[in-house]
């Protein structure tokens, strides 16, 4: 598909916060595209591009080598792949299937058995580094999947992203994300808790920021969430909900391999009671506010 310079047309189902970015910047690096998107209307910008729409994910099944999916959840890729319409009932031999939602192992796992049952190939791919860098195609992409299909989808990966690693077999690439966001939660909860320990104690928490940062507690978390805290610059970022939603597979994931995770079901359900009381759409670092609600101090 790559022999000759001719470059493979590329199917992107999903335009939403990361998806058309996404997709925008393989239109501008010379890939032709066929879209799909729920709401139609979200089509219009990248078809102003030169992009091609399509009805359903079957059709863009239909026409294009390389099939790159941007989904909120795993029912939505479940629904998308093997539904009515769904991708899985059109794949061919020789085809690569990507997603790059952040999902469930166990659905990359599916999709990959599938797909190879009917010749393709399939990789789970997803990113970290929020809108920003789905514009600047700057994303950190870790991918699971045979070397094969890493290496013919590698031109694509390197459009979108830059730290672009692979990781192991089908699966793997949503481990390692679910790893991060295990490890972006947990460290958030800590720096609330510091963060208002210090503020009831009538030290000035910015001060307390300053002197972590320049010992072993610092982290990009506490330069960046900190200092948005400190601010109270809560909207979003990357959404609580689907930051509980990660929680939810990480949660799911340590179950089957029988895993103990005390901390991240502590923090999961801390995020449930914020999105009880209508939170989920600020930024995750409001999680500190139920920290500091809990030590009656105001956050808002
Ligand atoms: P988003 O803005 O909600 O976009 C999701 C897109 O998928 C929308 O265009 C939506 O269509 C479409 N969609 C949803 N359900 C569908 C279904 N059942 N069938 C067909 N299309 C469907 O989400 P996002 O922020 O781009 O996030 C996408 C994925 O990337 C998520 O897994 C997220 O966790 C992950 N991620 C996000 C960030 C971030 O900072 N936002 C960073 C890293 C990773 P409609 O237009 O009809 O709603």
């Amino acid at each position: 598909m790559t022999v000759d310079n001719v470059k493979p047309t590329v199917g992107f189902i999903g335009l939403g916060i990361m998806g058309r970015p996404m997709a925008e910047n393989l239109i501008r690096a010379g890939y032709p595209l066929i879209v799909y998107n729920r709401t139609p209307q979200k089509m219009e910008a990248v078809v102003k591009l030169g992009a091609k729409s399509t009805n359903h994910p079957a059709q863009v099944c239909d026409d294009s080598d390389i099939v790159i999916t941007m989904l909120p959840d795993t029912p939505d890729v479940d629904q998308v792949y093997f539904g009515d319409h769904g991708i899985m009932n059109r794949v061919r031999a020789g085809q690569i299937l990507i997603d790059m939602s952040t999902v469930s192992p166990r659905i990359a796992r599916k999709i990959a058995e599938e797909a190879q049952a009917k010749g393709a190939e399939s990789l789970d791919a997803p990113v970290s580094g929020g809108d920003i860098g789905a514009k600047e195609g700057t994303l950190s992409i870790m991918v699971g999947g045979s070397v094969h299909a890493f290496e013919r989808a590698y031109p694509l990966f390197q459009v979108m992203g830059k730290n672009i690693v692979h990781i192991g077999p089908s699966g793997a690439g949503q481990v390692t994300k679910t790893c991060n966001q295990i490890v972006v939660a947990i460290t958030i909860e800590a720096i609330g808790e510091a963060l208002v320990l210090a503020e009831k104690s009538g030290v000035d928490p910015a001060k307390v920021r300053s002197a972590l940062l320049g010992g072993f507690a610092s982290s990009r978390i506490l330069e960046i969430h900190g200092q948005r805290v400190l601010d109270r610059r809560f909207e979003p970022g990357f959404k609580m909900r689907l930051h509980r939603k990660d929680l939810n597979i990480a949660l799911d994931t340590a179950q089957d391999m029988e895993v103990s995770t005390p901390l991240t079901a502590l923090v999961h359900d801390m995020m449930n009671s914020l999105l009880a009381q209508g939170k989920g759409e600020l930024d995750h670092s409001y999680l500190v506010a139920e920290i500091a609600k809990r030590a009656n101090l105001a956050m808002e």
